[in-house]
């Protein structure tokens, strides 16, 4: 009785499943075969497989690859996309802080320059390392921070040439004043 199947039969009731169409029909084990891994060419597992949805029998089919960790699937309860979904999006999580971040310090940068003269060339250092530390970063910040065709370089450079030349024209305005 330990693989006793039953199914709804559509209308309420629930149904066994004959030990003859568990065992012949349903595939409720699987099948495994071993294919070419669309991604990278090496060799992987491919699986379809019934499974009993809540009265339901459902086909489904995955393919895996152990090389380069391609995997796809048509299971909605599949534990391995799942995974690859939470690993993709607390990455993007992660390169929005750090985009955050780098135009933070632009800001600081900038509010320095409206009362220094200078900054520490260290700090502008500092930031740009941030944004090139990871590959996919700068398209990310330019994305979100920067002007439409603008480049990272050009954004940061014109940022903090502005800062520069407002605090100068309100340094002159003062000695202007000052003269008067
Ligand atoms: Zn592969
Ligand atoms: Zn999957």
């Amino acid at each position: 009785m330990n693989n006793t199947l039953t199914i709804e039969d559509g209308i309420g009731n629930t149904v066994y499943v004959p030990d003859f169409i568990r065992e012949n029909v349903l595939n409720l084990e699987g099948h495994k075969y071993t294919t070419e891994c669309p991604e990278c060419g090496a060799t992987a597992i491919e699986k379809d497989y019934d499974r009993n949805d809540g009265g339901c029998i459902n086909s489904y089919y995955s393919i895996s690859c152990t090389a380069c960790d391609y995997h796809d699937c048509d299971d909605d309860f599949c534990g391995t996309c799942e995974a690859v979904f939470d690993a993709e999006f607390g990455r993007n999580d992660q390169l929005f802080e750090m985009a955050g971040k780098v135009d933070l310090m632009l800001d600081h940068l900038v509010d320095t320059l409206a009362t220094q003269k200078h900054v520490k060339a260290s700090v502008i250092t500092e930031m740009k390392l941030m944004l090139l530390s990871d590959s996919e970063l700068p398209a990310l910040f330019n994305l979100i921070y920067v002007p439409r065709g603008v480049s990272n370089r050009r954004h940061i450079q014109r940022q903090l040439l502005d800062a520069k030349f407002n605090r100068n024209l309100e340094e002159k305005i003062n000695q202007a004043k000052n003269e008067i």
